[in-house]
């Protein structure tokens, strides 16, 4: 569900203790997409990785996807929904896609230094960059 401002989501600090609504919305104006599946996601991903997980992007508003900055695709589900780029730097790129795909996340954007997941089921794609780091985990 849609939020014109993170600060009116229905948040549960028991049940995503390591990630906080305001990280997880438009950076551009706040607004915010709940999305409980997603949720439980990320925070599956932070308790088995056993490492802080960083999201670089999650919800974006249609102005904000749209900015020079973002360049986002325009039905881009970070618009639509949500999604979450999660950053790889410094982690195990084998180590996140798998706890990913153990809890069911099934759609997948391969880039160089982040993986994005949305809540559609079996979709894939990758940039140059990301086919360099995944490919000895993803046929391509
Ligand atoms: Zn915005």
């Amino acid at each position: 569900m849609e939020y014109e401002h993170f600060s009116q989501a229905p948040w549960q600090e028991d049940r995503w203790p390591n990630f906080k609504a305001v990280e997880l919305a438009c950076p551009h104006c706040g607004e915010y997409y709940h999305d409980e599946w997603m949720l439980d996601g990320i925070q599956y991903l932070r308790r088995n990785l056993n490492q802080p997980v960083q999201i670089n992007s999650a919800r974006r508003c249609a102005f904000y996807n749209a900015s020079n900055k973002i360049g986002g695709a325009v039905h881009s589900q970070h618009k639509m929904r949500v999604a979450f780029d999660i950053s790889i730097r410094n982690r195990d790129p084998a180590k996140i896609l798998g706890l990913l795909r153990e809890y069911g996340y099934s759609t997948f954007g391969f880039y160089g230094s982040f993986i994005h997941v949305d809540a559609r089921k079996n979709r894939k794609w990758s940039t140059k960059s990301g086919k360099k780091v995944w490919k000895s985990l993803v046929a391509f």
